[in-house]
């Protein structure tokens, strides 16, 4: 049996025709994919599972951020048998953030849930999200109770970035997720937003709206492994903090004007001691001093250099991804009919 039979097969078997109750509004649930292939289909039927039993019209929306696997093949596969299911792929791996972006410019209903494609976020927490938003509560978000299987360093880093991102731009993110629903007025309000570089979870707490919070645990990832490298945290990390506080270029300019004060002291007591004929003592503090304020100068370059490239790539006004392949529900035929075709 070839790879594209086997994926067929898979994606055939659960197959439930999927019946929108009438007259409701229209919730998307958006689920961002980078090589996700062995995981894509479970994702998908047990989201779809749970779409089913709310009786609300939903659909999903899938983003193949550039897989380099089998991932687009799954998603089109299956657009092609299911309804309500619409799929984009970009032409490259434009990260996570670019694909939550291309979901909500996407969505037509009134409202979307993001959620991540690994059932790291579990789907079973949509109706409740659903039932608050009905309530009135334009943004539901999941706090995560529980973050799950991860490393003393990384569970150390995130703590040391959310209250470093706290203090520098007031917004406590602390066992925050991606996990969340928008409604439309949230959703055109990001949309609105011109920024290339987006920071999903804060920018989303900046634009405000009423909010309900919901705790869940973090499930175990079953299949594959995180997506976020070191250097891919790095990244997240600098454009969060260069896109919602200057407050560090500020801190440069005192730590300049607390060392000014201290070379004043230190030059008084240098030129002192120069006429009075003790010169050659002190040499330690020279070199210590050289070392401290040369590394202080170059973190404060590279710093102001980490503004003046976020602007840079901010003014180059470049698409935040580029689309290069779709399923369109207009594309989708009825399950039997596609059957027999194929
Ligand atoms: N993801 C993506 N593009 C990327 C990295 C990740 O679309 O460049 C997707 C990934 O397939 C998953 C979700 O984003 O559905 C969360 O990624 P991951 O599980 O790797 O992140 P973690 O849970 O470790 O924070
Ligand atoms: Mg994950």
């Amino acid at each position: 049996m070839n790879n594209e039979q086997k994926i067929r097969d898979a994606v055939l078997e659960p197959c439930s025709p999927y019946r929108p109750a009438e007259g409701c509004a229209r919730v998307t649930v958006i689920i961002p994919f980078y090589n996700e292939e062995d995981q894509v289909l479970e994702t998908l039927n047990a989201t779809r599972s749970v779409l089913d039993a709310t009786g609300e019209q939903c659909d999903i929306l899938a983003i193949d951020d550039g897989s380099s696997d089998s991932t687009w093949e799954v998603l089109r596969t299956y657009g092609l048998h299911h309804d309500a299911f619409s799929a984009l792929r970009f032409s490259r791996n434009f990260g996570k953030e670019a694909a939550i972006c291309a979901g909500l410019a996407h969505v037509k209903g009134d409202a979307a849930v993001v959620m991540d494609g690994d059932l790291q976020h579990p789907p079973k927490h949509i109706p409740l999200m659903i039932r608050f938003w009905r309530e009135g509560y334009d943004v539901v978000e999941g706090v995560k109770s529980s973050r799950g299987r991860e490393s003393i360093f990384s569970r150390a880093a995130a703590h040391c970035f959310y209250r470093m991102f706290h203090k520098m731009s007031g917004i406590e993110l602390k066992n925050a997720s991606d996990f969340k629903l928008l409604d439309r007025k949230v959703i055109d309000a990001w949309n609105a937003c011109p920024e290339k570089e987006t920071f999903f979870r804060a920018l989303s707490a900046w634009l405000g709206f009423s909010r309900k919070t919901f705790d869940f645990d973090v499930e175990d990832r079953t299949k594959g492994n995180s997506k976020w490298g070191f250097k891919n945290l790095i990244r997240l990390s600098v454009n969060a903090v260069t896109g919602f506080s200057s407050r560090p270029l500020v801190l440069i300019t005192w730590l300049g004007m607390f060392f000014l004060v201290f070379f004043f002291v230190l030059g008084v007591q240098t030129l002192i001691r120069y006429f009075s004929g003790n010169a050659a003592s002190g040499f330690t503090t020279v070199i210590l001093l050289q070392l401290l304020i040369g590394s202080l100068v170059l973190i404060s370059l590279g710093l102001i250099g980490l503004y003046l490239a976020s602007l840079f790539h901010e003014e180059k006004k470049r698409p935040r991804y580029i689309v290069s392949d779709m399923v369109r529900k207009s594309h989708v035929k009825s399950d039997e009919k596609l059957r027999k075709m194929l």
